[in-house]
């Protein structure tokens, strides 16, 4: 494929695609986490005073499944669909087409628009992990970690991006602990089709050395016939970049010849 086969969508049009209504979907996210939030660590409160050391591990083990979810998200809105469907098109898909055209972008977005789609898709794994009877302890504790970090991406996605990050932020990236500019340059050499995980990037490397989101994209596009990127980087440019699938099986042939 070469470079000059890539087709991206016309960024006026993309911007143009942050209308009110989605402005206030994702205020309305914000407030449905934040509240969601208070009352998950409401009722995980009283086991991480008494377990800390278990909270601890539980905490640990939700940070890595939020970089591993960062990366499965990331992916999937990357890779399928278009910001022409309805909601969840102009919400969720318009902005990492935006991302892949103006990777800038993102830092001039406030607070607002930089995190309300993360919280969106927070809520009902909140809401899940708050539910979980009293003996699940673990599995609560790592839903509250795995859904601040989840909330959390999108800031580090930024700053990963900025040219000059307050100080304490560039410490962090620094130490990796949060996802670190050079890291995340990999993602952003077209075809944009590696490094996806944008928490902390830890996932990245072996992910891709298994090729696990090459795998997800032969059983879909071998199910749906869909071209992995179509509407990201144009289809010339994605189809010169799909690994070709198995023909399809020819419908039975009607004997034509007479019968004796
Ligand atoms: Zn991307
Ligand atoms: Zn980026």
């Amino acid at each position: 494929m070469s470079q000059t086969d890539i087709r991206q969508r016309d960024m006026r049009g993309l911007r143009e695609g942050y209308s009110p209504a989605v402005r206030r979907f994702e205020i309305a996210s914000i407030v449905g986490f934040a509240l969601t939030m208070a009352w998950l660590a409401w009722r995980i409160a009283p086991r991480v005073i008494a377990s800390p050391w278990l909270a601890l591990c539980a905490f640990m083990v939700g940070f890595v499944a939020a970089d591993f979810v960062s990366g499965f998200v990331h992916w999937a809105a990357d890779t399928w669909g278009t910001p022409d469907w309805p909601i969840i098109g102009k919400a969720l898909i318009r902005p990492f087409r935006e991302h892949h055209v103006d990777q800038k972008e993102i830092t001039r977005h406030d607070f607002i628009e930089t995190n309300g789609n993360n919280c969106f898709i927070s809520i009902a794994p909140a809401v899940g992990a708050a539910l979980l009877p009293e003996g699940w302890f673990f599995g609560a504790a790592m839903g509250f970690a795995l859904c601040l970090a989840i909330f959390g991406t999108n800031q580090f996605h930024k700053w990963s991006h900025m040219d000059e990050p307050p100080a304490a932020v560039r410490l962090l990236q620094r130490a990796g602990l949060i996802l670190p500019p050079d890291h995340h340059a990999v993602h952003h050499s077209a075809p944009y089709a590696k490094y996806y995980c944008i928490t902390v990037g830890w996932l990245n490397e072996a992910l891709y050395r298994v090729r696990f989101f090459q795998a997800l994209e032969r059983i879909v596009s071998a199910t749906t016939r869909l071209v992995p990127r179509e509407d990201d980087i144009g289809k010339k440019a994605a189809l010169a970049m799909a690994e070709p699938l198995p023909e399809e099986p020819a419908p039975e042939a009607c004997s034509l010849t007479p019968e004796a």
